[in-house]
């Protein structure tokens, strides 16, 4: 499964046509925040044991996050560069097709 197509829908949406046919569909700002990289794993595990700690500034994520480049890595990742600058998460293909917000994949999770 690789993605054949990567491009913004919208302002803040990103759509990937894969090589199954499969079109997906996610929000920027999901896709920040879903970030794998360790430091924002990190950043994300703290905030699950104390949920009432305070975010620094560069731990907050605007609502207007965009999709600055999207780099395939090899055959299984892609790599986006943010409108803040961050580049260090790898999505691997199947992690993003976990990821996937359209209709038939959040369908198929409510089920
Ligand atoms: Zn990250
Ligand atoms: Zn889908």
């Amino acid at each position: 499964m690789l993605p054949i197509d990567i491009k913004k829908a919208t302002e803040n949406q990103l759509t990937i046509i894969w090589d199954d046919g499969h079109e997906s569909i996610f929000s920027m700002i999901n896709l920040r925040k879903q970030c794998p990289c360790a430091t924002c794993k990190n950043t994300r595990d703290n905030q699950s044991h104390d949920p009432l700690k305070v975010l620094t500034s560069n731990e907050i994520i605007p609502d207007n996050m965009q999709v600055k480049e999207a780099e395939i890595i090899g055959r299984y990742a892609v790599q986006f560069t943010w409108s803040d600058g961050h580049h260090e998460g790898i999505y691997s293909f199947d992690f993003l097709r976990e990821l996937c917000e359209c209709e038939a994949c959040t369908d198929t999770v409510a089920k």
